[in-house]
């Protein structure tokens, strides 16, 4: 088969190609426009179908504690450098009008850029994003066309459309609805002669999105004409779940397309390179749902969560992903799963989780975002992977499990086996806390996702500001202080995890005895400024039963693995960072006992929240080592049925899934008879 990078350049006709900047050339620093007030959320216009939770303008949230850590972490590490060390988003990029990389890798980077910056305020990283937005907008062509020169894909754009919707939210700039307007006349005029092709094919939900946000603000009904010829030329989702095909790990010899395959497909594109492609089911996860709000069809409504159960059933793993290594690759823990899809699927659950009004959308929202998020980057986040393993117990150059991909898939660095990653994981903490509070269908406030934050938004004309006080998901006890400018009557929805045994919701330190419906505790009343709600969620540690009847422990949203001791060995400098190997040098192969039931001990939140040095909570069991679970091409083999065990019963200490990057989550489960 073809490399991926093969593949890409292949089917885009060489647009990665990277030269020199013209000598001189100079990049002048963007002024940067005022914030926008806070706004009230807008609803769809009809005749698209109403949503039971609508998603707070860009910019309405802001993170706390130690959400606000991460997110520094980010703009410290590489999420606010990467411009300074990697030439495909650098000075030189396309997307600034001169001759470097000119496909997806500068809207992607913008995309989560652009909320990082105005989410902690920072006027340097605003000013990088902004250069990047102010070439778009200055820079299209009479017939409507934006981005670089020399490229005409539909999919690069397709993702700075949404950076050009997060930046209309954020400042009201008077120049992006009307580029917008004139660039989707542009695709309607001519998708019909030159219609979408390969990943721009698989992707058009992320072009209606942005369709559907500007109707929503213009009610041209040209647009809806556009919404109903991307989804006529766009790849069908739903058929390809109606009779899944994908079945088993999806190796090579599966990537073959053949005239008479493509000529009977039901789908119209059976390319497995495309239809089996990780990063594309994590986009394709919001597919149906979007599409829904034209259709008004319940079907394509809930379709998301069909979709999660039928990739769990055949590919998921125990830290809320499905794995990919490149391609769908099965069940087994030392699996892989790429970090553009973690950061998809976040991004697609969260539009979904609007969409659907659905509280297990959200918990799987969590379970990704506290978990396997974290777990694929460095303490710094200047390095992460391009596959994470929730067994994984070494990270060194190795042919490892992949079904797909390069040898350096599991290294942390720059962009090991490939740089989409090291452009696309920008978006995933950022539009998280863009989702944390959503406004509801009936007027009143939700809160979807439990993270620290501090929202600023309009309810009934007046101005209201909630403070979320917590540290969830380390705890389970949260703090909500509700301070209206002028007391104001609504609802507010407070989501309650599927995993707790028991709500304990007070407010103004009464007890409160709610019904819950759809996943929901509902308290409606006149708000006052002073106002306060305190939940505690009731959560017991639990064993979750896996892949080859393995178990793997939970509490609340997080997952706990085995920490296996780490020895970090340099491979090459890259920049401003480096690429890495790590070695283990403690024992990792143990199996595990669902019994007792695991012992929790909470320490202090750190200045990394998600660190080996300093986990804030641990959980206590028992496991006995397993002598003959060995390592294959650089991985721990496929999780033994039982496993022969030997030696002492031990005590063993996990932590926080995303703190350790050498780490055991699936064990053997010692209840179970070989
Ligand atoms: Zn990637």
């Amino acid at each position: 088969m073809t490399t991926r990078r093969a593949f890409i350049c292949s089917s885009i006709g060489g647009a990665l190609a990277i030269s020199a900047a013209p000598a001189g050339a100079e990049i002048a620093t963007p002024s940067l426009p005022s914030p926008s007030p806070p706004q009230a959320p807008i609803a769809n216009r009809a005749p698209l179908s109403r949503q039971p939770l609508i998603g707070l303008p860009t910019g309405a949230i802001k993170p706390a504690g130690w959400l606000r850590r991460q997110l520094e972490i980010q703009a410290h590490g590489l999420g606010g450098h990467l411009d300074e060390t990697w030439e495909d988003v650098g000075p030189h990029s396309g997307w600034l009008g001169l001759d470097g990389e000119a496909w997806e890798r500068g809207p992607y980077f913008i995309d989560g850029l652009l909320p990082l910056a105005w989410q902690l305020d920072d006027d340097v990283l605003k000013r990088k994003a902004q250069r990047f937005i102010d070439f778009t907008l200055d820079s299209q062509r009479p017939n409507g066309l934006i981005g670089p020169k020399g490229s005409d894909d539909w999919w690069p754009r397709m993702v700075i459309l949404k950076a050009l919707t997060q930046y209309h939210e954020l400042t009201d700039d008077p120049r992006v609805i009307p580029v917008m307007r004139k660039y989707f006349q542009y695709q309607l005029d001519t998708l019909p002669s030159r219609p979408l092709r390969d990943w721009g094919m698989m992707r058009w939900q992320d072009n209606l999105v942005s369709v559907l946000w500007l109707y929503n603000r213009t009610g041209d009904a040209k647009l809806l004409e556009l919404a109903a010829l991307l989804q006529k030329q766009g790849y069908r989702w739903r058929d390809l779940f109606s009779d899944f095909p994908f079945t088993n790990p999806v190796y090579p010899s599966a990537i073959t397309v053949t005239a008479a395959l493509r000529a009977t497909d039901p789908t119209g594109m059976p390319d497995p390179a495309q239809s089996a492609h990780g990063v594309n089911h994590g986009m394709g996860l919001k597919a149906a749902a979007v599409w829904s709000l034209v259709s008004n069809d319940p079907q394509d409504r809930e379709f998301a969560i069909k979709q999660l159960a039928i990739l769990d059933e055949y590919h998921g793993l125990p830290n809320g992903m499905f794995s990919c290594s490149e391609f769908l690759a099965g069940r087994s823990p030392s699996q892989g799963s790429e970090l553009c899809t973690v950061v998809e699927t976040l991004y697609s659950l969260e539009y979904a989780l609007a969409v659907t009004g659905s509280a297990l959308l959200a918990d799987r929202i969590e379970k990704i975002a506290y978990n396997a998020l974290p777990g694929t980057f460095d303490d710094t986040m200047w390095t992460h992977q391009y596959l994470q393993q929730p067994n994984q117990v070494k990270c060194s150059v190795s042919t490892g499990p992949w079904v797909g991909d390069g040898p350096e898939s599991n290294l942390f660095g720059l962009d090991p086996n490939f740089g989409c990653c090291t452009a696309n994981f920008h978006q995933g903490w950022p539009k998280l806390t863009s989702s944390l509070w959503m406004a509801s269908a009936n007027g009143g406030l939700t809160a979807t996702v439990y993270a620290p934050c501090e929202v600023k938004t309009i309810v009934s004309g007046v101005g209201v500001t909630i403070r979320e006080d917590t540290d969830y998901p380390f705890r389970h006890h949260i703090g909500i202080a509700v301070e209206p400018e002028s007391p104001v009557t609504f609802e507010l929805s407070l989501r309650i995890p599927a995993w707790t045994q028991a709500a304990d919701i007070k407010l103004n330190g009464s007890p409160l005895h709610l019904p819950q419906s759809g996943g929901y505790a509902r308290i409606s009343r006149e708000w006052k400024a002073g106002d306060s709600i305190d939940i505690n969620f009731a959560s017991t540690p639990r064993a979750v039963e896996g892949h080859n009847g393995s178990i793997s422990f939970e509490d609340g949203p997080l997952v706990f693995a085995l920490p296996i001791e780490e020895e970090w060995r340099k491979l090459r400098v890259q920049g401003l960072t480096a690429d890495w190997e790590i070695y283990p040098k403690s024992d990792w192969a143990f199996a595990a006992s669902a019994h007792p039931v695991p012992k929790r001990v909470e320490r202090n939140v750190g200045d990394i929240p998600f660190s080996r040095r300093t986990p804030p909570v641990l959980l206590v069991i028992e496991g006995q080592p397993v002598p003959d679970w060995a390592q294959q091409n650089g991985s721990a083999m496929d999780v033994p049925v039982a496993g022969k065990r030997a030696g002492t019963l031990e005590k063993l200490v996990l932590m926080p899934y995303g703190a350790p990057k050498l780490r055991l989550t699936s064990f053997p489960s010692m209840e179970q008879k070989t």
